[in-house]
Protein backbone atom coordinates (compact mmCIF):
# COMPACT_ATOMS: atom_id res chain seq x y z
CA UNK A 1 0.00 0.00 0.00
CA UNK A 2 1.27 3.49 -1.15
CA UNK A 3 0.63 5.97 0.96
CA UNK A 4 0.31 9.99 1.25
CA UNK A 5 -0.08 12.11 4.45
CA UNK A 6 -1.84 15.79 3.42
CA UNK A 7 -1.87 17.98 6.08
CA UNK A 8 -4.89 20.68 5.82
CA UNK A 9 -4.35 24.16 7.33
CA UNK A 10 -3.00 27.70 6.12
CA UNK A 11 -1.62 28.16 9.63
CA UNK A 12 1.00 25.44 8.97
CA UNK A 13 1.56 26.94 5.42
CA UNK A 14 2.34 30.02 6.82
CA UNK A 15 4.64 28.59 8.89
CA UNK A 16 2.74 29.37 12.28
CA UNK A 17 2.39 25.52 13.47
CA UNK A 18 5.03 23.03 13.03
CA UNK A 19 3.45 19.98 11.28
CA UNK A 20 4.13 17.55 13.56
CA UNK A 21 1.24 15.27 12.80
CA UNK A 22 3.05 14.49 9.65
CA UNK A 23 5.73 13.57 11.53
CA UNK A 24 3.82 11.59 14.50
CA UNK A 25 2.32 9.75 11.16
CA UNK A 26 5.17 9.12 9.53
CA UNK A 27 6.61 6.99 12.13
CA UNK A 28 3.56 5.18 12.69
CA UNK A 29 3.03 4.14 8.99
CA UNK A 30 6.29 3.37 8.25
CA UNK A 31 5.72 0.74 11.72
CA UNK A 32 2.94 -0.70 10.02
CA UNK A 33 4.66 -1.46 6.98
CA UNK A 34 2.83 1.39 4.96
CA UNK A 35 5.18 3.26 2.48
CA UNK A 36 4.07 7.19 2.26
CA UNK A 37 5.98 8.45 -0.55
CA UNK A 38 4.35 11.80 -0.50
CA UNK A 39 3.78 14.38 2.56
CA UNK A 40 1.68 17.43 1.05
CA UNK A 41 0.21 20.50 3.28
CA UNK A 42 -2.49 22.97 1.26
CA UNK A 43 -4.27 25.51 2.49
CA UNK A 44 -7.94 25.98 3.60
CA UNK A 45 -8.75 26.56 0.10
CA UNK A 46 -11.39 24.63 -1.45
CA UNK A 47 -10.03 24.41 -5.17
CA UNK A 48 -6.01 23.78 -4.01
CA UNK A 49 -8.07 21.38 -1.48
CA UNK A 50 -9.91 19.12 -4.20
CA UNK A 51 -6.87 19.45 -6.30
CA UNK A 52 -4.59 17.85 -3.79
CA UNK A 53 -7.26 15.67 -2.90
CA UNK A 54 -7.28 13.91 -6.80
CA UNK A 55 -3.23 14.88 -7.34
CA UNK A 56 -2.71 12.44 -4.14
CA UNK A 57 -4.85 9.78 -5.18
CA UNK A 58 -3.37 9.40 -8.76
CA UNK A 59 0.09 8.44 -7.16
CA UNK A 60 -1.17 6.86 -3.66
CA UNK A 61 -3.64 4.15 -2.53
CA UNK A 62 -4.35 5.36 1.14
CA UNK A 63 -4.56 9.33 1.87
CA UNK A 64 -4.41 10.56 5.65
CA UNK A 65 -5.54 13.54 6.15
CA UNK A 66 -5.38 15.61 9.31
CA UNK A 67 -7.21 19.17 10.07
CA UNK A 68 -9.93 20.76 8.00
CA UNK A 69 -12.82 19.07 10.16
CA UNK A 70 -13.60 21.77 12.32
CA UNK A 71 -17.35 23.63 12.20
CA UNK A 72 -16.51 26.70 9.91
CA UNK A 73 -17.27 27.04 6.62
CA UNK A 74 -13.16 26.90 5.11
CA UNK A 75 -13.28 23.69 6.84
CA UNK A 76 -13.63 21.58 4.31
CA UNK A 77 -11.61 18.39 4.05
CA UNK A 78 -14.48 15.98 4.49
CA UNK A 79 -17.01 17.90 2.14
CA UNK A 80 -13.74 17.60 -0.85
CA UNK A 81 -13.06 13.70 0.23
CA UNK A 82 -16.95 12.81 -0.58
CA UNK A 83 -16.89 14.55 -3.36
CA UNK A 84 -13.91 12.56 -4.77
CA UNK A 85 -15.32 9.64 -3.98
CA UNK A 86 -18.98 10.04 -5.25
CA UNK A 87 -20.23 9.77 -2.10
CA UNK A 88 -23.20 12.47 -0.30
CA UNK A 89 -23.02 13.39 3.26
CA UNK A 90 -25.85 12.53 6.10
CA UNK A 91 -26.25 13.24 9.46
CA UNK A 92 -24.92 10.95 12.17
CA UNK A 93 -27.26 10.63 14.90
CA UNK A 94 -24.37 9.55 17.25
CA UNK A 95 -21.86 11.80 16.05
CA UNK A 96 -24.36 14.32 16.79
CA UNK A 97 -24.78 13.21 20.33
CA UNK A 98 -20.94 12.71 21.23
CA UNK A 99 -20.38 16.44 20.12
CA UNK A 100 -23.12 17.55 22.46
CA UNK A 101 -21.51 15.63 25.32
CA UNK A 102 -18.00 17.11 24.88
CA UNK A 103 -19.83 20.70 24.42
CA UNK A 104 -21.47 19.87 28.08
CA UNK A 105 -18.39 18.93 29.57
CA UNK A 106 -16.46 21.88 28.72
CA UNK A 107 -19.18 23.90 30.12
CA UNK A 108 -19.81 25.39 26.57
CA UNK A 109 -23.10 25.69 23.92
CA UNK A 110 -22.81 23.86 21.13
CA UNK A 111 -23.49 26.56 18.15
CA UNK A 112 -25.13 25.82 15.04
CA UNK A 113 -22.38 24.88 12.74
CA UNK A 114 -21.26 22.55 15.27
CA UNK A 115 -23.77 20.42 13.56
CA UNK A 116 -22.00 20.80 10.41
CA UNK A 117 -19.25 18.15 11.88
CA UNK A 118 -21.73 15.43 12.89
CA UNK A 119 -22.27 15.07 8.99
CA UNK A 120 -20.86 11.40 7.51
CA UNK A 121 -20.88 9.79 4.13
CA UNK A 122 -23.62 7.30 3.98
CA UNK A 123 -21.74 4.82 2.38
CA UNK A 124 -18.31 3.25 2.24
CA UNK A 125 -17.64 5.06 5.92
CA UNK A 126 -16.47 4.35 9.14
CA UNK A 127 -16.72 7.06 11.42
CA UNK A 128 -14.21 7.07 14.06
CA UNK A 129 -15.87 9.11 17.23
CA UNK A 130 -14.18 11.69 18.97
CA UNK A 131 -13.38 11.76 22.65
CA UNK A 132 -10.83 14.13 22.49
CA UNK A 133 -12.88 17.43 20.55
CA UNK A 134 -15.37 17.80 18.27
CA UNK A 135 -14.77 16.26 14.66
CA UNK A 136 -15.21 12.85 14.00
CA UNK A 137 -12.79 11.16 12.30
CA UNK A 138 -14.33 9.38 9.07
CA UNK A 139 -12.73 6.62 6.58
CA UNK A 140 -13.93 6.16 3.09
CA UNK A 141 -12.79 3.39 1.18
CA UNK A 142 -14.08 3.13 -2.33
CA UNK A 143 -13.06 0.92 -5.46
CA UNK A 144 -9.46 0.23 -3.41
CA UNK A 145 -9.21 3.32 -2.22
CA UNK A 146 -8.30 4.55 1.02
CA UNK A 147 -9.00 8.00 2.76
CA UNK A 148 -8.64 8.07 6.25
CA UNK A 149 -9.66 11.85 7.49
CA UNK A 150 -8.15 12.78 11.21
CA UNK A 151 -8.91 16.03 12.94
CA UNK A 152 -5.77 18.69 12.83
CA UNK A 153 -5.30 19.24 16.78
CA UNK A 154 -2.18 16.32 18.01
CA UNK A 155 -4.19 15.62 21.28
CA UNK A 156 -6.85 14.37 18.56
CA UNK A 157 -5.20 12.82 16.29
CA UNK A 158 -2.87 10.52 18.35
CA UNK A 159 -5.66 8.63 20.02
CA UNK A 160 -7.51 8.87 16.92
CA UNK A 161 -5.15 6.97 15.24
CA UNK A 162 -3.86 4.60 18.02
CA UNK A 163 -7.18 3.41 18.99
CA UNK A 164 -8.94 3.50 15.40
CA UNK A 165 -7.23 4.29 12.61
CA UNK A 166 -4.12 1.97 13.43
CA UNK A 167 -6.36 -1.25 13.73
CA UNK A 168 -8.29 -0.66 10.50
CA UNK A 169 -4.96 -0.38 8.71
CA UNK A 170 -2.99 -3.44 10.47
CA UNK A 171 -5.71 -5.85 9.28
CA UNK A 172 -4.83 -4.92 5.66
CA UNK A 173 -1.09 -5.46 5.96
CA UNK A 174 0.15 -8.50 6.07
CA UNK A 175 3.08 -8.04 7.96
CA UNK A 176 4.08 -5.62 10.42
CA UNK A 177 7.29 -3.82 11.35
CA UNK A 178 8.73 -3.60 14.65
CA UNK A 179 11.64 -2.24 15.75
CA UNK A 180 13.72 -1.90 18.74
CA UNK A 181 16.68 0.47 19.47
CA UNK A 182 19.96 0.19 21.44
CA UNK A 183 21.42 3.63 23.02
CA UNK A 184 25.45 3.45 22.74
CA UNK A 185 26.89 6.25 24.67
CA UNK A 186 30.71 7.46 24.28
CA UNK A 187 30.70 6.16 20.64
CA UNK A 188 30.58 8.27 18.00
CA UNK A 189 28.12 7.02 15.25
CA UNK A 190 30.90 6.56 12.59
CA UNK A 191 32.95 4.44 14.99
CA UNK A 192 29.85 2.47 16.24
CA UNK A 193 28.88 1.68 12.50
CA UNK A 194 32.55 0.27 11.53
CA UNK A 195 32.47 -1.84 15.25
CA UNK A 196 29.38 -3.39 13.34
CA UNK A 197 29.38 -2.85 9.81
CA UNK A 198 29.68 -6.61 9.34
CA UNK A 199 26.56 -7.48 11.32
CA UNK A 200 24.43 -4.78 9.29
CA UNK A 201 25.90 -5.96 5.88
CA UNK A 202 24.97 -9.40 7.20
CA UNK A 203 21.04 -8.85 8.17
CA UNK A 204 18.57 -8.43 5.65
CA UNK A 205 15.43 -9.62 8.35
CA UNK A 206 15.72 -7.32 10.66
CA UNK A 207 17.75 -4.34 9.54
CA UNK A 208 19.81 -2.58 11.04
CA UNK A 209 20.25 1.30 10.85
CA UNK A 210 22.58 3.23 13.03
CA UNK A 211 21.69 6.68 13.38
CA UNK A 212 22.95 9.86 15.77
CA UNK A 213 20.81 11.88 18.16
CA UNK A 214 22.78 14.34 20.48
CA UNK A 215 25.58 13.30 22.47
CA UNK A 216 25.00 9.60 21.69
CA UNK A 217 24.45 6.98 18.45
CA UNK A 218 21.25 4.82 18.34
CA UNK A 219 21.01 1.27 16.28
CA UNK A 220 17.56 0.88 15.21
CA UNK A 221 16.74 -3.04 14.60
CA UNK A 222 13.32 -3.59 12.32
CA UNK A 223 12.10 -6.92 11.80
CA UNK A 224 8.67 -7.73 9.18
CA UNK A 225 7.41 -9.80 10.91
CA UNK A 226 3.56 -11.20 11.31
CA UNK A 227 3.13 -9.90 15.14
CA UNK A 228 5.06 -9.19 17.65
CA UNK A 229 6.08 -12.52 18.86
CA UNK A 230 7.68 -13.44 15.80
CA UNK A 231 9.71 -9.83 15.33
CA UNK A 232 11.13 -10.37 18.65
CA UNK A 233 12.21 -14.21 17.80
CA UNK A 234 13.72 -12.21 14.89
CA UNK A 235 15.28 -9.11 16.99
CA UNK A 236 16.75 -11.24 20.34
CA UNK A 237 19.31 -12.48 18.32
CA UNK A 238 20.74 -9.71 16.62
CA UNK A 239 20.65 -7.39 19.38
CA UNK A 240 22.88 -10.17 21.45
CA UNK A 241 24.92 -9.77 18.87
CA UNK A 242 25.10 -6.00 19.12
CA UNK A 243 25.40 -6.11 22.71
CA UNK A 244 27.84 -8.16 22.52
CA UNK A 245 30.05 -6.30 20.11
CA UNK A 246 29.39 -3.07 21.94
CA UNK A 247 30.30 -4.36 25.07
CA UNK A 248 29.96 -1.81 28.20
CA UNK A 249 28.67 1.30 25.08
CA UNK A 250 25.03 0.42 24.93
CA UNK A 251 23.39 1.65 27.91
CA UNK A 252 19.81 0.61 27.55
CA UNK A 253 17.50 -0.09 24.93
CA UNK A 254 14.06 1.83 23.88
CA UNK A 255 13.20 4.96 25.07
CA UNK A 256 15.28 6.24 27.92
CA UNK A 257 18.11 8.91 28.44
CA UNK A 258 21.07 8.38 30.10
CA UNK A 259 20.03 10.57 33.30
CA UNK A 260 17.01 8.29 34.00
CA UNK A 261 19.33 5.13 33.39
CA UNK A 262 21.73 6.78 35.75
CA UNK A 263 18.83 7.59 38.33
CA UNK A 264 17.68 4.20 38.38
CA UNK A 265 21.06 2.65 39.01
CA UNK A 266 21.71 5.15 41.84
CA UNK A 267 18.06 3.93 43.39
CA UNK A 268 18.18 0.75 42.73
CA UNK A 269 21.77 0.60 44.81
CA UNK A 270 21.07 3.07 47.04
CA UNK A 271 23.76 5.26 46.51
CA UNK A 272 23.39 8.46 47.52
CA UNK A 273 24.77 11.53 45.10
CA UNK A 274 26.52 14.98 45.78
CA UNK A 275 27.47 16.88 42.67
CA UNK A 276 29.71 19.64 42.36
CA UNK A 277 30.04 21.49 39.10
CA UNK A 278 31.53 24.12 37.34
CA UNK A 279 31.29 24.46 33.35
CA UNK A 280 28.56 22.10 33.35
CA UNK A 281 26.55 24.82 35.64
CA UNK A 282 24.36 22.79 37.66
CA UNK A 283 23.33 20.87 34.60
CA UNK A 284 24.22 17.03 35.53
CA UNK A 285 21.60 18.43 39.67
CA UNK A 286 19.38 19.56 37.06
CA UNK A 287 19.27 16.12 34.69
CA UNK A 288 18.97 14.14 37.79
CA UNK A 289 16.39 15.99 39.75
CA UNK A 290 14.22 15.51 36.86
CA UNK A 291 14.20 11.71 38.02
CA UNK A 292 10.89 11.75 40.40
CA UNK A 293 11.89 9.77 43.46
CA UNK A 294 15.35 11.24 42.89
CA UNK A 295 15.06 12.41 46.22
CA UNK A 296 16.00 9.09 47.99
CA UNK A 297 19.58 9.60 46.63
CA UNK A 298 20.32 12.77 45.74
CA UNK A 299 21.41 14.81 48.36
CA UNK A 300 23.10 18.06 47.56
CA UNK A 301 24.14 19.97 44.07
CA UNK A 302 26.86 23.01 44.52
CA UNK A 303 28.09 25.33 41.44
CA UNK A 304 31.13 26.58 42.40
CA UNK A 305 32.65 28.54 40.06
CA UNK A 306 35.48 30.35 41.24
CA UNK A 307 38.17 28.99 42.85
CA UNK A 308 37.53 30.87 46.03
CA UNK A 309 34.31 28.69 45.74
CA UNK A 310 36.05 25.77 45.44
CA UNK A 311 37.94 25.68 48.67
CA UNK A 312 35.21 26.95 50.55
CA UNK A 313 32.83 24.85 49.80
CA UNK A 314 34.58 21.21 48.78
CA UNK A 315 37.78 22.00 50.56
CA UNK A 316 40.21 21.64 47.55
CA UNK A 317 43.55 23.42 48.33
CA UNK A 318 44.62 26.40 47.60
CA UNK A 319 48.26 24.53 46.42
CA UNK A 320 46.27 22.56 44.20
CA UNK A 321 44.53 25.49 42.76
CA UNK A 322 47.80 27.71 42.46
CA UNK A 323 49.90 24.68 40.90
CA UNK A 324 47.61 22.56 38.87
CA UNK A 325 44.94 25.24 38.04
CA UNK A 326 41.08 25.27 38.50
CA UNK A 327 40.77 23.23 35.38
CA UNK A 328 43.21 19.79 36.18
CA UNK A 329 42.95 16.39 37.00
CA UNK A 330 43.59 17.13 40.52
CA UNK A 331 41.05 20.13 40.63
CA UNK A 332 38.80 17.38 39.35
CA UNK A 333 39.43 14.83 42.24
CA UNK A 334 39.81 17.04 45.29
CA UNK A 335 36.12 18.54 44.24
CA UNK A 336 34.60 14.93 43.70
CA UNK A 337 35.81 14.04 47.31
CA UNK A 338 35.53 17.45 48.71
CA UNK A 339 31.71 16.83 47.93
CA UNK A 340 31.02 13.50 48.98
CA UNK A 341 33.27 14.61 52.09
CA UNK A 342 31.21 17.47 52.84
CA UNK A 343 27.26 16.18 51.56
CA UNK A 344 27.95 12.63 53.49
CA UNK A 345 27.12 11.08 50.24
CA UNK A 346 28.43 7.76 49.07
CA UNK A 347 29.26 9.32 45.36
CA UNK A 348 30.87 12.82 44.23
CA UNK A 349 30.64 13.74 40.97
CA UNK A 350 32.47 16.97 40.09
CA UNK A 351 33.55 18.86 36.94
CA UNK A 352 35.71 21.53 35.48
CA UNK A 353 36.58 22.80 32.40
CA UNK A 354 36.98 25.32 29.66
CA UNK A 355 33.53 25.61 28.17
CA UNK A 356 34.40 29.03 25.79
CA UNK A 357 34.35 30.69 23.53
CA UNK A 358 37.17 32.33 25.25
CA UNK A 359 39.72 31.21 28.32
CA UNK A 360 41.78 28.79 26.19
CA UNK A 361 45.29 28.16 26.08
CA UNK A 362 47.24 26.33 23.73
CA UNK A 363 47.48 24.12 27.05
CA UNK A 364 44.05 24.17 28.31
CA UNK A 365 42.19 24.79 24.92
CA UNK A 366 38.34 25.27 24.85
CA UNK A 367 36.69 21.86 25.24
CA UNK A 368 38.93 20.75 27.58
CA UNK A 369 36.84 19.31 30.99
CA UNK A 370 37.73 17.39 33.66
CA UNK A 371 35.57 14.88 34.83
CA UNK A 372 35.93 13.86 38.51
CA UNK A 373 34.45 10.67 40.56
CA UNK A 374 34.63 9.59 44.28
CA UNK A 375 32.97 6.60 43.93
CA UNK A 376 33.46 3.82 47.32
CA UNK A 377 36.63 5.91 48.55
CA UNK A 378 38.29 5.70 45.60
CA UNK A 379 38.46 9.07 43.69
CA UNK A 380 39.45 9.21 39.49
CA UNK A 381 39.47 12.13 37.37
CA UNK A 382 39.96 12.26 33.27
CA UNK A 383 40.20 14.70 30.63
CA UNK A 384 38.07 15.14 28.09
CA UNK A 385 37.79 17.43 24.98
CA UNK A 386 34.73 18.29 23.73
CA UNK A 387 33.36 19.32 20.41
CA UNK A 388 31.18 22.71 19.81
CA UNK A 389 30.11 25.81 21.07
CA UNK A 390 29.46 26.73 24.42
CA UNK A 391 26.29 25.23 25.52
CA UNK A 392 27.56 22.07 23.30
CA UNK A 393 30.38 21.99 25.46
CA UNK A 394 28.32 21.97 28.88
CA UNK A 395 26.01 19.19 27.15
CA UNK A 396 28.57 16.62 26.07
CA UNK A 397 30.59 17.41 29.63
CA UNK A 398 27.39 16.50 31.39
CA UNK A 399 26.45 13.28 29.24
CA UNK A 400 30.25 12.00 29.56
CA UNK A 401 29.87 12.67 33.17
CA UNK A 402 26.72 10.66 34.07
CA UNK A 403 27.81 8.08 31.46
CA UNK A 404 30.91 7.30 33.16
CA UNK A 405 29.21 7.11 36.45
CA UNK A 406 26.75 5.20 34.84
CA UNK A 407 29.99 2.16 34.04
CA UNK A 408 31.12 2.27 37.07
CA UNK A 409 27.88 1.94 39.05
CA UNK A 410 27.02 -1.00 36.68
CA UNK A 411 30.13 -2.89 35.96
CA UNK A 412 32.38 -1.66 38.96
CA UNK A 413 29.53 -2.36 41.97
P1 LIG B 1 -11.10 20.71 15.24
O1 LIG B 1 -11.28 19.32 15.74
O2 LIG B 1 -10.42 21.58 16.26
O3 LIG B 1 -12.29 21.31 14.65
P2 LIG B 1 -9.87 20.79 12.59
O4 LIG B 1 -9.95 19.45 11.96
O5 LIG B 1 -10.68 21.87 12.01
O6 LIG B 1 -9.98 20.56 14.12
P3 LIG B 1 -7.77 22.64 12.15
O7 LIG B 1 -8.72 23.75 12.44
O8 LIG B 1 -7.21 22.47 10.82
O9 LIG B 1 -8.40 21.26 12.57
O10 LIG B 1 -6.61 22.68 13.22
C1 LIG B 1 -6.87 22.87 14.59
C2 LIG B 1 -5.58 23.01 15.35
O11 LIG B 1 -4.87 21.77 15.32
C3 LIG B 1 -4.58 23.99 14.73
O12 LIG B 1 -4.80 25.29 15.16
C4 LIG B 1 -3.27 23.45 15.23
O13 LIG B 1 -3.00 23.91 16.53
C5 LIG B 1 -3.48 21.98 15.24
N1 LIG B 1 -3.00 21.37 13.99
C6 LIG B 1 -3.64 21.32 12.81
N2 LIG B 1 -2.93 20.67 11.88
C7 LIG B 1 -1.78 20.28 12.48
C8 LIG B 1 -0.63 19.57 12.05
N3 LIG B 1 -0.53 19.10 10.81
N4 LIG B 1 0.35 19.33 12.94
C9 LIG B 1 0.23 19.80 14.21
N5 LIG B 1 -0.82 20.48 14.67
C10 LIG B 1 -1.83 20.73 13.83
Amino acid sequence: MKAEILAVGTELLLGDILNTNAQYLAKELAALGIEVYYQTVVGDNPKRLEETIYHAFSRADLVITTGGLGPTEDDLTKETAAKYFGESLVLDEKALAQIQVFFDRIGRTMTENNKKQAFVPEHNSVVMYNANGTAPGIIIEKDEKIIIMLPGPPKEVVPMFENQAKPYLAKKQEYTFISRILRVASVGESAMEEMVKDLIDAQTNPTIAPYAKEGEALLRITAKAKDEEEANRLIDPVAAALKERLGKSVYAEGETNMETEVAKLLLAQKKTIAVAESCTGGEISSQLVRFPGISEVFLEGCVTYTNEAKMKRLGVSAQTLEKFGPVSQETAKEMAEGIARTSGASIGIATTGVAGPDGGTEEKPVGLVYIGIYNNGVVEARGFHFAGNRNKIRERATFQALDWLRRKLQYEK
